[in-house]
């Protein structure tokens, strides 16, 4: 297996996902319970340091998506693999994604959440590729923004692979 060259290491990702933690909490402080929703598979572990950088009362719900492409390539068409398993009717509402690439998986979530009536919903993600937008969504907290690179790490894979590397690399040629 190839290794990845380093883009972001364990030290650069601590130090900016605590500084959105920090943000996070500075811009709830007025509001009540939170409801943190990870992206699955790929921001399980972004969303695990994060959520230890909020200092507010919240609850997690997992939400999982795939979004079918050829390689890495996105389609846009995109399918719900595992929903919230409570109501987030007239909550505050942070999705965590890992990265928002074309955007379509995320315009797509937003939509669905729209019609299960939330108080608030806002994006967390820990990066984004401006090269691929395809259409325009707001990220409330971003981490970093990258060159049109396919990343792996820090719980993203390539083929199921990589999840595990403690810093986000990029596999050379991709
Ligand atoms: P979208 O194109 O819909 O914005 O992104 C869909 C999903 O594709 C992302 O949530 C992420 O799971 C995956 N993805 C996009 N770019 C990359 C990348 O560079 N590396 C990895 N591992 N996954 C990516």
């Amino acid at each position: 297996m190839l290794k990845p060259r380093v883009l972001f290491d364990a030290a650069t990702l601590a130090a900016r996902v605590q500084a959105l933690g920090a943000q996070i909490t500075h811009d709830y402080r007025d509001v009540g319970d939170l409801v943190v929703v990870p992206i699955l598979k790929g921001s399980f572990l972004f969303a695990s340091d994060l959520i230890r950088h909020i200092d507010h009362p919240l609850s997690v719900e997992f939400l999982g998506l795939r979004s079918y492409g050829a390689g890495t390539e996105s389609s846009g068409v995109v399918q719900i693999t595992y929903d919230l398993t409570t109501p987030i009717m007239g909550k505050d509402v942070l999705i965590v994604e890992d990265i928002v690439d074309t955007g379509l998986s995320m315009q797509y979530l937003f939509e669905n959440l729209a019609t299960r009536r939330p108080r608030s919903v806002k994006l967390c993600a820990l990066m984004q590729k401006p090269a691929r937008t395809r259409v325009k969504v707001d990220i409330d907290y971003l981490g970093f923004t990258i060159d049109d690179h396919f990343v792996v790490g820090y719980g993203l894979d390539f083929d199921e692979k990589y999840r595990n590397l403690p810093y986000i690399g990029v596999i050379e040629g991709g």
